[in-house]
């Protein structure tokens, strides 16, 4: 499989209207827009970085993922997204060598993107997206 770039970084908040004040007024970045992914409870920002971005993670219900996981380890990095070519080729890699997965197939992210979790138990701990989109 061919990984193309750290694609963004994932980072929980509690909320992104008063969490982004730190990514634009301090750190001098834009946000593109925030758009909500209904499946994932979570509503997303992002704020390109170069050839990468930050994404902002706000949960839209209690009992979401990004909801959970600051209830367990409060705000932070929450998952790395490495940019791959072609996911599917990716995943069936990843599958025959034995490692495992949350998502067996992709599903619709943020942007149109295709993306997939990789389980962090296979990872030391780091929760793993593999995102493939078009530009
Ligand atoms: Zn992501």
């Amino acid at each position: 499989m061919k990984i193309l770039k750290i694609d963004h970084l994932g980072i929980a908040v509690s909320s992104i209207d008063e969490k982004k004040n730190f990514w634009m007024d301090a750190m001098g970045l834009e946000m593109e827009g925030t758009e909500t992914v209904e499946a994932q409870n979570v509503t997303t920002a992002f704020l390109p970085v170069g050839e990468s971005e930050v994404e902002l993670l706000e949960s839209t219900s209690e009992d979401g993922p990004i909801a959970k996981y600051i209830a367990k380890k409060g705000e932070g990095i929450q998952h790395v997204a490495f940019r791959v070519e072609n996911i599917e080729d990716a995943l069936a890699e990843l599958k025959e060598k034995g490692i495992q997965l949350i998502d067996q197939t992709p599903r619709k992210g943020a942007g149109g993107a295709k993306i997939a979790f990789l389980h962090p138990k296979a990872t030391s701990g780091v929760l793993v997206e593999l995102c493939e989109r078009e530009e």
